[in-house]
């Protein structure tokens, strides 16, 4: 961060340098990432409450650098949309959702508990070409778009003049839609009336975490409220105690993802917790 002298002074920050040439190497590495095949998914279960029975799971991006290690989504999505790679990166994330949908699919039929909810970010919704793009790659992969959920955000939605026009086109190739982090953007209430949403997922910061108290809790318990009035399914994001997870449950809460019920995980380590049937 830039620092301030007392007197007002801005002072020469040296990490401030480094931090700027560390994102401009991330630029470049980001490019090579894609080529080299550096990316893969994992699977948090989204569950039902109160048993916890998995109903789907939501895809989300890592990056194995081969030299940072691990590097997480909050840091490079928006180097990726900074420079613009975000479109081929998210077309990545999605063709690789829906041949897991597809593999799942044909191996485990379809009442498995294996919806996938995919991010998709602003400069992908703001994109003309995206709704095409999402067709053949549904038509490449043969995934149905059933057991597939397209998350994004408030923001998102709000930034690009045709970003509802093309939810209303997802939508009717049978895709469902997720409004994620709800209640951290602007004008939730009124992007109801014009998106067609059929999730709305509850941010974490009102779940847990340090802004989570009462105040939120009026908001957690109004949110179920008028989404049950809409028709909508309300997901309670980042639940981390059984206490929450109970919580949630009495105030109407009937489906949840967090910590308490599982991290994020590979594709197969899901398949074992969740979808492989017990031998008989
Ligand atoms: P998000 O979409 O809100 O995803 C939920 C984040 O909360 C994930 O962080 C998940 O690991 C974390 N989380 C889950 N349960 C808990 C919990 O109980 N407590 C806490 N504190 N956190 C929990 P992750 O995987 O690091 O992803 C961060 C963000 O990066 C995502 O937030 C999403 O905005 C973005 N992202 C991830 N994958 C993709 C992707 O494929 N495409 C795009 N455009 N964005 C992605
Ligand atoms: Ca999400
Ligand atoms: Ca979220
Ligand atoms: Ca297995």
């Amino acid at each position: 961060a830039k620092g301030t002298g007392g007197n007002g002074w801005q002072w020469f920050d040296p990490a401030m340098d480094i931090a700027a040439d560390d994102s401009a190497r991330l630029a470049a590495d980001l490019r090579t990432a894609l080529r080299d095949d550096q990316f893969f998914l994992l699977f948090q279960p989204i569950v039902s409450l109160p048993t916890g029975a998995a109903t789907g799971v939501e895809a989300l991006l890592r990056w194995q650098h081969p030299e940072r290690g691990l590097v997480p989504p909050d840091v490079f999505i928006p180097v990726a949309e900074r420079i613009g790679v975000i479109n081929e990166l998210g077309s990545w994330v999605f063709a690789r959702a829906c041949r897991q949908s597809a593999d799942w699919a044909a191996r485990y039929g379809d009442t498995a508990p294996m919806r996938i909810s995919v991010n998709v970010s602003a400069r992908q919704l703001a994109d003309p070409h995206f709704v095409d793009a999402v067709t053949a790659t549904l038509r490449e992969t043969g995934a149905d778009t059933r057991h597939l959920l397209i998350e994004v955000t408030e923001t998102a939605v709000l930034n690009a003049g045709i970003a509802i026009e093309q939810l209303h086109r997802l939508k009717a190739l049978g895709l469902r839609i997720a409004l994620d982090d709800f209640g951290t953007g602007h004008s939730s209430l009124s992007l109801l009336l014009t998106c067609p949403v059929d999730v709305l997922k509850v941010d974490k910061s009102f779940v847990s975490g340090e802004t989570a108290g009462r105040a939120a809790d009026i908001i957690v318990k109004n949110i179920i409220g008028f989404t049950r009035d809409f028709g909508i399914a309300a997901v309670a994001e980042g639940v981390e105690t059984a206490e929450q997870a109970e919580h949630l449950h009495r105030v109407g809460y009937r489906l949840a993802q967090g910590y308490h019920f599982g991290r994020p995980m590979a594709a197969e380590a899901f398949e074992n917790r969740y979808l492989d049937k017990p031998a008989e």
